[in-house]
């Protein structure tokens, strides 16, 4: 219909869960049910427009859990009825409830038209109410929890759902604060070039400190959490990074050189305990975030070439950054390590996932 909406993550199976039902899930806030994550939660951000978007018109409006989609025939009405036509706004509007609504749009343009198509239940000052979702406000309100809960040994996973430039990579990855090797300076190139010197290269280099870029997704920012939250402790923090195209699994920050232009795909194995796993996925252990950005410029990279490769778009490939915590326990009882496992996934465009062959 030639107007926007914004950026979508809901579950995979799309669901948005219903007003209702939602609140019927959400009665148990807090607790200590490892921050709430023993069940599905659905967040929805709405990105801004980008360049070419700018004269459009938003439809999406946010309040707390309710995100408000204005059907965008209401205009052609409003037009061509005049504006004092009485027309029932109620019939354009639907309303969807999600656990989180980050709203990423700029202020402005919560500021609908039509007054009515704003979400109700509130005091005025729209823009106050909501406030703007950062990548720390959804890293905050997400990647927290699943932090906490691997502190604790439970797995959880993130899946990013939508269509191709909704904002899936923003949110996962954001900026990485190191360029793509194949268009980044000698520095970068040689910063990144193979998941050893992403480890062992000592000096920041084009880096430049540690400390997080402003945009940074919610992958780095997990991963500095989890440096953070086993500081002082006797913990080992493992990555892996993978892509699944056509059905078929491929290491996205494997060594390069070697058949580099033609990389087989990995082996997947099914363990009656672990699931289905690859045992020959190149495993990194990492102890700072310098690290972790580097391997995701090298599996960014990797992902690009892959897909220019194929002729065709990394928007049709699934991403999946994994992080395995290992923890000695606290205290000398000679029990188990704690084991836990984080899944983040970049998930193919929505659009297409029918086309690909790629589920
Ligand atoms: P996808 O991965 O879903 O195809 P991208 O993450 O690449 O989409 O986003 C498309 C464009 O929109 C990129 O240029 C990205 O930087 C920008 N973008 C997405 N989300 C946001 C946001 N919340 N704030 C600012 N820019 C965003
Ligand atoms: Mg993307």
């Amino acid at each position: 219909a030639g107007l926007r909406r914004g950026s979508r993550a809901t579950s995979p199976d799309g669901s948005n869960g219903n007003g209702a039902r939602r609140r019927a899930n959400s009665g148990a806030k807090g607790g200590d049910s490892g921050d709430n994550l023993t069940r599905v939660r659905v967040a929805v951000r709405c990105r801004p427009f980008s360049a070419d978007e700018a004269d459009q018109q938003c439809v999406i409006s946010m309040k707390e859990q309710l995100t408000t989609v204005l059907d965008p025939a209401y205009f052609e009405y409003r037009e061509a009825l005049g504006a004092s036509a009485p027309i029932d706004e109620a019939q354009f509007r639907r309303d969807f409830t999600f656990d989180s609504c980050f709203w990423s749009h700029e202020a402005e343009h919560l500021n609908h038209p039509s007054p009515r198509v704003r979400p109700r239940r509130q005091g005025g000052e729209d823009d106050e109410a909501i406030g703007h979702a950062s990548q720390e406000v959804v890293f905050e309100e997400l990647g927290r929890p699943m932090v906490n809960a691997a502190m604790k040994g439970i797995n959880s996973s993130l899946f990013a759902y939508g269509q191709t430039g909704s904002g899936k990579t923003y949110t996962m990855l954001g900026d990485i604060g190191v360029s793509n090797p194949e268009e980044g300076n000698d520095a970068d190139k040689a910063s990144v070039l193979s998941p050893e010197t992403a480890i062992n290269d000592p000096s920041p280099s084009a880096l430049g400190e540690s400390e997080l870029p402003e945009h940074s997704g919610v992958i780095p920012r997990i991963c500095d959490a989890l440096f953070h939250s086993t500081r002082g402790l006797q913990a080992q923090i493992q990555i892996t990074f993978v892509e699944v195209y056509n059905e078929q699994l491929f290491d996205l920050i494997r060594a390069p050189g070697g058949d580099a232009s033609d990389p087989p795909p990995l082996k997947v194995r099914e363990d009656n305990e672990k699931g289905p796993y690859a045992p020959d996925a190149t495993l990194v252990t990492v102890t700072n975030n310098v690290e972790v950005r580097r391997l995701l410029a090298l599996g960014l990279a990797a992902r690009t070439t892959a897909a220019t490769r194929m002729n065709d778009e990394s928007s049709r490939s699934h991403a999946i950054f994994t992080v395995i915590l290992r923890m000695a326990p606290a205290g000398d009882d000679a029990v188990e390590s704690l084991t836990s496992k984080i899944h983040l996934v970049d998930l193919a465009g929505s659009e297409r996932g029918n086309s690909t062959g790629v589920r």
